[in-house]
């Protein structure tokens, strides 16, 4: 605890340093009397804490906060206490990680979608708030031999799941392997013991190389009058457990236990020892790797190369500058520490705006499973390097497609993308790249824009929130209001109403299909054209019909079966029926009903002339009652090409079936050119009701059947 005073007097100065001797004390206090399960005072955690972030250079405010990150949650310490004492950053600062505190990682995946989207809004509103949590992991992981073997395990896992990839992502590689090879411990202990007695004996034996290979690339250094250090450096034993497992290999088979790391001054001098390095030894093909050229996502930069040395061993070199060394260890801490330079503050803004991008793209995705996978998808995601024909390498995440590279070149190329060709050959757009192809966009400015699909193919968040946006921008009032219409339009035509289609539930069910997040979404995409009003209601109307249960449909029938006077009306029951005295119709003839105010319904023959100028809407469907009482009428609705054509079918199937046809109403749409035809059908059961619904349905040219009500 004396260390970290000496360590502030050494590092801070001014009202910094009487800060953060304050924030020392003030923690203190507050924790006095407490412990930790190890039994030692728990001060000494906010210290150690406090200690990490100080050595990875992070400003004043943070490391106060690190001193105070469990008062609030741990001692009657009020958040008003700490603004008096310490201000406001230092307050939102220490509020960020309490609130992190309470993230509870289970195995559920929503909640685990909805933790991630509280890390990322935390990161979005200040990253050093992640920074001291990541510290504060580290510190419990190094004490977490005190607790219970229960939540070991747990923290160990929720460790290996988000904070070690956080870690990475952000660059900060020296806590990323210390929290990998501490999780390692006690997600598999034997595996971790095996790794540590045997990849120090292994070194033991191959020490000697190591330092010829060091005194080799020395020499070369001082005959080119490069000046810089050489040394060997052992990997870390989490990163050999995950070679072993992805190249499914032992021990003895991993040669690159060690990695020979050469760190000169500038740019020109890593590409120089570079050349001077292959034209001594041969590079072992594939695994040359410039990340200078192209930084990895985290924008570690250095160059890689394995080759083959002259004593027949293989060894893997890394090349890069002081400069890209401090950065690959420290990651976005650097920033702090480089503060005055404005070169560093715009690599800031380079490394935060992934964060951004991934807290733009949650705002669009509701279903937080699909949040969960795009977002591990970034994370852990390695990349691939692929051409544009020009030449420039591009870098993208494992399985992109051609889609993820129109992208990443401009959201205009992504938008207006028809085709594309790879390595000269035109392919799909949902082609896996692979490594060195090159990819050539095929852009129209006839181009409709991104298709709903395309959400689907992209593997990198970028372009999903490029597209997204896309169609944010269309989601305008009129183009939401124009697809409604359309969609009605269609569902009456078809004989449903919006709203018997249209329920949250088949809503779930069909954006599941097409990926849209709202009914918005949809009804602005059918607006501007980007989907047809068919291809979407139908998969409505199949729910429909799928989700009705049997009884409504023996409801109906029975419903149909009440009668009066010798007359079915369709849909009604208990009416007060008369006949006309104009046109006497008699059983047998064609009737209709006209529903007249406080008389029930009169029934006219259909062509009786007195309804030449009836009101349309109230005229009913009326048919005589068979004296079979256990028949029923049923009517379906029936669209295909002609009307002459569906009566064809439809008379023969229901012939078929020695069934009669009790009345057909038949129009042609307007707007569609296709016919319709409503049938009445009398039967005396659903199942055969069903058949023949079934049998219908399996004529090619009927394009749809379904029952009707009303
Ligand atoms: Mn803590």
């Amino acid at each position: 605890m004396f260390e970290i005073l000496q360590k502030l007097e050494k590092t801070y100065n001014g009202k910094d340093l009487t800060m953060l001797k304050r924030a020392y004390d003030f923690a203190k206090k507050a924790h006095a009397n407490q412990k930790r399960a190890s039994g030692e005072e728990y001060f000494i955690h906010p210290c150690t804490v406090a200690h990490i972030l100080v050595d990875l250079g992070l400003d004043a405010a943070t490391v106060a906060a690190a001193f105070l990150h469990d008062v609030i949650e741990d001692t009657p310490v009020s958040e008003g206490d700490i603004k008096k004492e310490f201000g406001e950053e230092v307050l939102e600062l220490v509020v960020g990680v309490t609130k992190l505190d309470k993230i509870r990682f289970n195995s559920k995946e929503e909640e685990q979608a909805e933790n991630f989207r509280k890390i990322f809004v935390a990161m979005a509103k200040d990253i050093r708030v992640i920074i001291i949590k990541l510290a504060d992991r580290l510190h419990n992981m190094r004490s977490l031999n005190f607790l219970s073997s229960e939540r070991q395990q747990r923290m160990a896992r929720e460790t290996l799941d988000i904070y070690a990839p956080l870690a990475d992502r952000l660059g900060i590689s020296q806590i990323k392997c210390e929290l990998e090879d501490l999780c390692l411990k006690y997600v598999e202990p034997d595996m971790y013991e095996y790794l540590s007695s045997n990849i120090d004996e292994k070194l033991k034996e191959s020490v000697d190389l190591v330092e010829h290979v060091v005194d080799e690339v020395k020499k070369m250094l001082a005959d080119s009058g490069i000046s810089g250090e050489v040394f060997g450096r052992k990997k870390h034993l989490y990163s050999v457990h995950r070679k072993m497992k992805e190249r499914n290999k032992t021990l003895d088979q991993i040669y690159d236990l060690v990695a020979i790391r050469v760190i000169v001054n500038t740019v020109d001098e890593c590409y120089e020892v570079f050349g001077k390095i292959h034209h001594k030894w041969k590079p072992v093909p594939g695994r040359i790797k410039d990340y200078i050229a192209t930084p990895k996502l985290n924008m570690y930069r250095s160059l890689h190369t394995t080759v083959m040395t002259n004593f027949g061993k293989v060894f893997e070199i890394q090349i890069r500058t002081y400069e890209m060394n401090h950065a690959a260890e420290y990651g976005i801490a650097a920033h702090w520490k480089y503060k005055e330079n404005k070169k560093e503050a715009d690599d800031l803004d380079t490394r935060l705006s992934w964060i951004r991008e991934v807290m733009e793209w949650q705002g669009g995705l509701k279903d937080s499973k699909e949040f969960l996978n795009s977002l591990k998808g970034d994370i852990y995601s390695s990349e691939v390097l692929v051409f544009t024909p020009k030449g420039d390498v591009i870098s993208l995440p494992k399985d992109a497609t051609p889609l993820d590279f129109a992208y990443n070149i401009h959201s205009q190329v992504g938008n207006r993308c028809v085709g594309a060709k790879v390595n000269s050959k035109m392919v799909p757009l949902n082609t896996v790249l692979q490594v060195g192809d090159v990819v050539d966009i095929i852009t129209s400015q006839n181009s409709k824009g991104p298709s709903w699909d395309w959400l689907k193919i992209v593997k990198s968040p970028s372009a999903r929130v490029k597209i997204r946006q896309f169609f944010k921008r269309e989601m305008k009032e009129e183009n939401i209001k124009m697809g409604k219409s359309m969609f009605e339009a269609e569902a009456k035509r078809r004989g449903y109403s919006m709203s018997e289609l249209v329920t949250d539930q088949s809503f779930e069910h069909v954006a599941s299909k097409l990926s849209f997040t709202g009914q918005d979404e949809m009804f602005a995409s059918i607006g501007y054209g980007a989907l047809t009003v068919n291809h979407v209601i139908v998969k409505f109307i199949d729910f429909y019909r799928r989700s009705q249960p049997k009884e409504e449909i023996t409801k109906f029938i029975s419903k149909n079966k009440s009668s009066s006077g010798g007359v079915n009306v369709k849909g009604m029951s208990g009416l007060l029926v008369r006949f006309a005295r104009c046109c006497t119709p008699v059983p047998g003839d064609d009737i209709v009903g006209f529903i007249s105010r406080g008389h029930g319904v009169t029934v006219h023959r259909r062509d009786c002339p007195n309804l030449k100028n009836a009101d349309y809407d109230r005229l009913i469907e009326v048919s005589w009652e068979d004296t079979a009482t256990s028949s029923y009428n049923a009517t379906i609705k029936v669209i295909g090409n002609t009307q002459t054509e569906i009566l064809t079918i439809v008379a023969s199937v229901v012939a078929q079936f020695d069934l009669d046809i009790v009345s057909t109403n038949g129009r042609v749409d307007g707007k569609s050119k296709r016919a319709i035809v409503d049938f009445c059908i009398r039967l005396n059961s659903i199942d055969v009701l069903n058949s023949l619904i079934v049998k219908l349905k399996q004529d090619p040219k009927i394009s749809d059947v379904y029952r009707t009500a009303n």
